[in-house]
């Protein structure tokens, strides 16, 4: 579905985890790391690994990134979730060699390049974002813009009109998440939906590297 909000595009922002890089399989055995019990036990001392797991998937679904969720429901702020996932990176890094790498991807990023501004929006860690992005060889291609808030609420957006200018409709943002596109929709941002989950966007595709060919062949021009 095309809406008729969408502008020229000038700006394209990726999220990281299912959209770029395909890592929900690949992160969430690292929630078994002896770091996570570690650091919920600090909140609440008495949970078992396996009621924190639960939590985790609650987080998970509600907020889109676990440790954003707790943070939230405890009023913890922002710098608690990078100690976080500082303290815990190491457990997911050791599982990005495993990421599968798209050949195709490099490439069609370069060509897009060529045309747009590209950025990564993510609500990860700053260190395991770059890492993946060094992992699948397109680091070159973005600056990181860490989601100072979950990307549920305007903050990010608002960040992203402060830095880059109010033209919402011409900053297209690329998720696999009906849910985190919600708030951006509402702002008038452009959307496009990739992976296989149904969800109201601007655009939908299979994944990333169809949403890319389509635009970088400029059929996606409103
Ligand atoms: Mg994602």
């Amino acid at each position: 579905m095309v809406t008729e909000h969408c502008g020229p595009a000038v700006h394209l922002h990726f999220d990281l985890d299912d959209t770029l890089a395909h890592t929900a399989k690949a992160f969430r055995p690292s929630w078994r790391d002896p770091s996570v019990l570690e650091i919920v036990q600090t909140l609440v001392p008495d949970l078992s690994h396996e009621e924190v797991l639960h939590f985790f998937k609650v987080y998970y679904e509600s907020h889109g990134c676990s440790w954003l969720g707790i943070a939230d429901n405890f009023g913890l702020p922002m710098r608690w979730v990078d100690e976080a996932y500082d303290r815990h990176g190491d457990a997911s890094l050791k599982l990005i060699a495993d990421l599968e790498v798209k050949d195709r991807l490099p490439s069609l990023l370069d060509a897009a390049s060529e045309m747009v501004r590209l950025r990564i929006l993510t609500q990860a860690g700053y260190r395991y974002a770059e890492s993946v992005l060094d992992h699948l060889g397109v680091r070159h291609h973005f600056p990181i813009l860490r989601a100072r808030a979950y990307k549920r609420t305007a903050q990010p957006y608002h960040i992203i009109l402060a830095e880059e200018g109010r033209h919402e409709a011409k900053h297209w943002l690329i998720e696999d998440s009906p849910a985190n596109l919600k708030e951006a929709t509402r702002l008038g941002f452009t959307t496009v939906l990739v992976g296989p989950r149904d969800g109201e966007a601007d655009y939908c595709f299979p994944d990333v590297e169809a949403f890319l060919e389509s635009f970088i062949a400029g059929s996606l021009t409103p």
